[in-house]
């Protein structure tokens, strides 16, 4: 007999929607558990842009979805606001676009009317030497070139921050764990509960719930099918190119040779390039990454970025988004819209999903689902997500006084303060400038691309339940950096065994499979010199330890 649990709402998927709702719950009062498959944010919200926009290309024919985005994107910067940080971008109008300045110019003005709700600015229509001006790495055959302001977020760090803020107020969280059946009452069939795989140590856990939802993402037609309820996705894959350093000072719109609008931006140290849009008919728990598309970026991207070829890419970022299904139309002209379903209509009273929509738009979709949640528990609080700050988000940080007091790298404050807000401060407490006799020395970097600390890695496995080596990537950003984990992995897998008493043959297997996920997100960009590098790099880090590569 394994353990059990008793909720009132079980969340399945700690994506960013499935951390949300946790969240929302845990502030109505509401007890939840919040069980995800993997790492928190590691499926479609870790492969997303991570951008908290309206979205100037749903402008035309979904005013609504940009209005709600823009709105949640106000509330996100409120709520986390060490978590977002401005992306000024540039629209470089070529002699053959098929849309002169002028009608671009219209469309922006559009967009204005929305800027204020997320603190973004109006546009301004450059020429082309002030274009040049700003971003020397623009293509000087350009006509003229728009601005336009936009937001960024760590995506996989903003699940977490809702997740760990859930469970700091009593919800169940449990991740690298499996939802594996649905529990339905004989007779009437109502879905109350699941049964749950911990998939590192195989025990079975039991959770009876009043309602389960289902937040899965692309994922949520197979846990539906669990319960004999149907969801109807189109599923379309996007895949972007991550740059060992930045390319450009701005983000910089580009077209594909489809007439597609794609960018480029800065993204944490890294500059991404992306996006790709195609209907996906493959297997979600395995999502390739193809020559193709690899090609029809950079041919993107080399039409406003000519150097852009000569920028290492260092791995790529693959997810499928959860579009709701639309026939008919190109995957691009598809809705962003959202769904919640109740599955009484299926003959599965208790079971919801929540489906489609915008990272950008979570927090006011979660609010709508636990609205629904709420009125069928009989729970009448109001939502209070829209103002109570997520952790470390209250006020803020003075990052040059942390470094200072803590003797560690300014760079490596900021990234800090970045992930955790006031609560770096916390972070680092075990590491006393002051230290009395026998305290840990000064922090340490373990990985210098990004930077992490010893005392980060440290925190996360204690105090946010971190399970394995490669939750770090997403959790800290470990070893997505240029040295893509030959640097840091071995260090950081022995500080880990450290902290959560892992035995040699548990860390020798962490990494492992950090080493194998890495080489998975890196070899579609890999060849010539490139793939020298990488391997070299690798043998020399991890060969020289055993490991066979
Ligand atoms: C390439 C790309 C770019 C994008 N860019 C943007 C952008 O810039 N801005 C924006 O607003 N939106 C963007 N989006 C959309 C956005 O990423 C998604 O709307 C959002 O991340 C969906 O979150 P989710 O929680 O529904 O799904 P996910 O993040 O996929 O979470 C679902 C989770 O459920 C878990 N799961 C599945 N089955 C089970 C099970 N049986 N038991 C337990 N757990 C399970 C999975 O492991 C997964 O972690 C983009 C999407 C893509 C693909």
């Amino acid at each position: 007999m394994g353990r059990s649990l008793s909720v009132q709402v079980l969340v399945v998927g700690g994506g960013i929607n499935g951390a949300g709702v946790a969240r929302d719950l845990a502030l109505r009062g509401v007890s939840c558990a919040l069980v995800e498959r993997r790492e928190l944010g590691s499926g479609t919200s870790w492969a997303s842009s991570g951008m908290i926009h309206g979205g100037l290309r749903y402008l035309q024919r979904d005013p609504e979805v940009t209005l709600h985005s823009c709105v949640d994107s106000g509330a996100i910067q409120r709520i986390a606001p060490h978590l977002v940080f401005r992306i000024p971008f540039l629209m470089p109008v070529f002699p053959e676009d098929p849309i002169g300045p002028e009608l671009v110019e219209i469309g922006l003005e559009m967009y204005d009317r929305y800027q204020p709700f997320k603190n973004g600015r109006p546009h301004a229509r450059l020429t082309r030497e002030q274009a040049l001006r700003l971003e020397p790495a623009l293509s000087p055959r350009l006509d003229c070139a728009f601005t336009l302001d936009e937001w960024g977020v760590d995506a996989a760090r903003l699940s977490a921050a809702n997740a760990l803020d859930a469970a700091e107020r009593g919800a169940a969280l449990a991740t690298h764990s499996e939802v594996v059946e649905l529990l339905r009452e004989a007779g009437s069939g109502r879905v109350v509960g699941a049964r749950v795989r911990d998939l590192l140590s195989g025990e079975l856990l039991r959770i009876d719930a009043d309602l389960t939802l289902n937040a899965t993402g692309p994922w949520a037609p197979r846990l539906a099918a669990l319960a004999g309820a149907a969801v109807r996705l189109r599923p379309a894959k996007g895949v972007h190119l991550v740059f060992e350093r930045r390319v450009s000072n701005l983000a910089v719109y580009a077209r594909g040779i489809d007439g597609r609008d794609m960018f480029t931006f800065p993204h944490e140290q890294n500059s991404m390039a992306g996006t790709t849009d195609d209907d996906f008919y493959g297997d979600l728990d395995r999502i390739d990454v193809t020559e193709d598309e690899v090609a029809y970026v950079m041919q993107a991207m080399e039409r406003s970025i000519p150097s852009i070829r000569r920028h290492r890419v260092i791995h790529t970022t693959q997810g499928v988004r959860p579009t709701l299904y639309g026939f008919g139309q190109q995957e691009d002209e598809l809705s962003r819209d959202y769904a919640v379903i109740d599955h009484a209509r299926d003959g599965a009273p208790g079971f919801f999903t929540i489906a489609g929509g915008k990272l950008a738009a979570y927090r006011l979709m979660a609010e709508d689902a636990c609205d629904r949640l709420c009125a069928a528990l009989g729970v009448r609080e109001p939502c209070r997500t829209a103002s109570t700050p997520l952790p470390g988000g209250d006020a803020p940080l003075d990052v040059r006084a942390l470094a200072r007091r803590f003797r560690i790298p300014l760079a490596a404050g900021v990234r800090l303060g970045f992930r955790h807000g006031t609560r770096a401060v916390r972070v680092l407490a075990p590491c006393d400038p002051q230290p009395p006799a026998g305290a840990p020395p000064a922090p340490r970097a373990v990985c210098a691309c990004e930077p992490v600390l010893d005392a980060e890695l440290a925190h996360v496995a204690r105090a946010e339940g971190l399970r394995t080596l490669g939750d770090c990537a997403f959790r800290v950003r470990l070893g997505v950096g240029a040295c893509q984990g030959a640097g840091c992995a071995a260090q950081a897998a022995g500080l880990l065994a450290d902290v959560l008493d892992w035995p040699p043959e548990r860390s020798a297997a962490e990494l492992a499979a950090f080493a194998a996920d890495r080489w998975r997100a890196a070899a579609p960009v890999l060849g010539g010199r490139h793939l020298a590098a990488f391997e070299i790099h690798r043998h020399v880090f991890l060969g020289a330890r055993g490991f066979t590569l």
